[in-house]
This record gives C-alpha cells, structure tokens and sequence, in this order.
C-alpha cells in the first residue's frame, strides 16, 4: 500500500510541491509550523530511518542538497532554520514515509520543550 506522500510525489493527490527531480520530491506541509514549513521526501518508500541502508547513501544525500536550495528560494538561509527527521513512536513520526522537515522564517527556540 503505498503511503500518502507517494500519492503527492504520484500526483494522485494535490500538494503544493515546491521541487522534483529523479530521487526526491518537496512540498509545502499542510499543517505548517512556521511561515516556512517543507517536507523533502525521497521518492522511494523507507518508512523510517531505522530502513535505511547503505544503497539510500545519494537519495538521503540529496534531501540535504535540496534542503540548502530551498532555504535560498524561501529566503531563510541566511537567517537560519531547523532540518527536521522524526523516528517512530517517541518522535511522534506521523506518516512513515521517511521526510525532512525545513521549518524557518521565525526564531524557532530551543529543540525540545521542557518536560
Ligand atoms: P511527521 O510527524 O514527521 O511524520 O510529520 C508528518 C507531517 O506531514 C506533518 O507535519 C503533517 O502536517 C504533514 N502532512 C500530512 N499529510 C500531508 C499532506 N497531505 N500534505 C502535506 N503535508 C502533510
């Protein structure tokens, strides 16, 4: 069954994807957490980075290249931002297809709130 960010980089349903190419896709999440807020997607299904193996070395490489360009289109490089990987159950990954977060445009504050 593929998962619902297949469904977006397979254009079956809409996003509003800011970038493409052969190995990972970026669209604007749906439920943003700063004036920025991107999800950087490989285009093949790792659920999590506990699936990653050595053959994903330039896919996962490439979310970082991507990640660099999109921050000089949206305007936050200089400013800074926060690249954002969630795992499982304790990180509260919501769809497990592996994503990077890009969340800027706004002073983000410490990574964790305190318990
Ligand atoms: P995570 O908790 O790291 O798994 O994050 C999943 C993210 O996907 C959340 O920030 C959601 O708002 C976002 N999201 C879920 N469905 C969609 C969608 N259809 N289009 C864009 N972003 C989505």
């Amino acid at each position: 069954m593929s998962t619902i960010f297949s469904k977006i980089i397979n254009r079956e349903i809409p996003a509003d994807i800011v970038y493409e190419d052969d190995l990972v896709t970026a669209f604007r999440d749906i439920n943003p957490q700063a004036s920025t807020h991107i999800l950087i997607v490989p285009n093949k299904e790792i659920p999590t980075v506990n699936d990653v193996s050595a053959e994903d070395e330039q896919r996962l490489g490439r979310l970082f290249v991507v990640a660099k360009k999109i921050a000089e289109q949206e305007g936050i490089a200089e400013n800074g931002y926060r690249l954002l990987i969630n795992c499982g159950k304790h990180a509260n990954q919501e769809v497990f297809h592996l994503h990077m977060h890009i969340l800027g445009g706004r002073p983000l504050g410490p990574i964790l709130s305190r318990p």
